[in-house]
């Protein structure tokens, strides 16, 4: 069936990566330069200083080239030695991944598992702690799986006063949602540049605080070599990275938190929240029920439930020929039962009703009993009364 709307531009909609503006691609595309010189220097001075506050934080951040899963492996390789146990919560497949990567480094891991979609149960932790003492608990921000946010505030609380250190994996939470990484006592945060970042994937940080320190510094022989995040502090404070710096996509993160800072980081967070609430009062409308009834949702990754009837690869695979709209299905468990999109980083009130004006097409393509203009109707509605 030939599409009501012809197919435009490719509309990257992921869950990240996500739409990298037009300023930090042209930032990207700058002469490369000596990775040890000044031109290298200021541009990471001034990135992990404009980082600062989106993290929350007065401590060091060090930039790595990696993807995002890159630094969470790094996190656990630093503070956990030989005998010490983490506590991993699991609350969607990026959990999961933590637990995969402790068993892989022959970590003795135990975890709490919450059910996808469902608000982490702190009792439950605090439960464990009494009982044990970890060397981390270790959890997801933001899970992109599900659309569901930790809360670091009680977890930080719970381990403020133990030698447990609280690691977080805010890969597709950082610049999109709030992370108050000192307030909360949140000891180490990872991320990584393709998501609320706006930048191309490659660029990874990791932001540690003095009481993870203080761990990192005890020797326990570590086996580590590019992750050690002892060289990578002394090459921090020189505005250097260890090894050879991923000198374009600093380019790009400098361009990107500038941009950031122009908008004002409170409106950052501010149109995140309101747009990702107006895709959902959109889809709602259009018969898609949010994955996460309740609880802290994201705001920067919107999960539906696929229809009844419907596989959820279909409407991806469709949103693709006919619109060029890329969202994200699941790779995981629930495979074929939710679609995603990404809320994050460069998009607007357009961006979101033209998902809408989208899934509204393909949905009644699809033989969906889809009221027109149902979605944009409802959306509009949240943006004025959000205003
Ligand atoms: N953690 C979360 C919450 C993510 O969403 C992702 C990527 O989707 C990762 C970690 C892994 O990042 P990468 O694919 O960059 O290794």
């Amino acid at each position: 069936t030939p599409s009501a709307i012809p197919a435009t531009g490719y509309r990257l909609r992921l869950p990240g990566p996500t739409e990298v503006p037009e300023r930090v691609r042209q930032a990207t595309a700058r002469v490369i330069v000596n990775h040890r010189g000044p031109e290298c220097k200021t541009a990471i001075g001034e990135t992990e200083e404009m980082i600062r506050p989106v993290l929350g934080t007065t401590n060091r951040v060090m930039f790595f080239a990696s993807s995002g899963t890159g630094v969470m492996e790094a996190a656990l390789v630093n503070v956990v030695g030989p005998g010490s146990q983490i506590l991993v919560i699991e609350h969607g497949q990026f959990g999961e991944r933590f637990t995969s990567i402790a068993k892989a480094m022959n970590i003795s891991v135990d975890t709490v598992a919450t059910e996808w979609g469902q608000a982490i149960d702190v009792a439950a932790v605090e439960a464990r702690l009494r009982e044990r003492s970890y060397r981390a608990i270790v959890v997801v921000h933001n899970e992109s799986s599900t659309g569901m946010v930790a809360d670091l505030a009680a977890l930080g609380a719970l381990v403020r006063d133990r030698p447990t250190l609280l690691i977080a994996d805010s890969v597709s939470g950082l610049g999109g949602i709030a992370m108050r990484q000192d307030e909360w006592g949140v000891d180490i945060v990872v991320s990584a540049s393709q998501k609320a970042l706006m930048c191309p994937p490659g660029l990874s940080l990791a932001s540690v605080s003095p009481k993870a320190w203080r761990v990192i510094e005890q020797d326990e022989r570590r086996s580590v070599f590019f992750w050690d995040f002892r060289r990578a502090l002394k090459s921090i404070e020189l505005s250097e990275t260890p090894f050879t710096a991923p000198v374009s996509l600093l380019y790009g993160l400098r361009e990107s938190l500038t941009m950031m800072h122009e908008e004002g980081l409170p409106n950052v967070l501010a149109r995140h929240e309101q747009l990702s609430g107006a895709l959902r009062a959109g889809g709602a409308a259009l018969g898609l029920a949010d994955f996460c009834e309740r609880g802290p949702r994201s705001s920067t990754v919107v999960v539906f439930k696929v229809p009844d009837g419907l596989e959820g690869g279909t409407i991806v695979r469709r949103l693709y020929a006919d619109h060029r709209t890329v969202i994200a299905g699941a790779r995981n468990r629930l495979s074929g039962r939710v679609i995603r999109f990404g809320t994050m980083g460069a998009f607007s009130a357009a961006t979101i009703l033209t998902d809408l004006l989208h899934l509204e097409d393909v949905l009644t393509k699809l033989g969906l009993p889809v009221e027109a203009g149902a979605g944009l109707k409802a959306a509009t509605e949240h943006l004025a009364k959000t205003k």
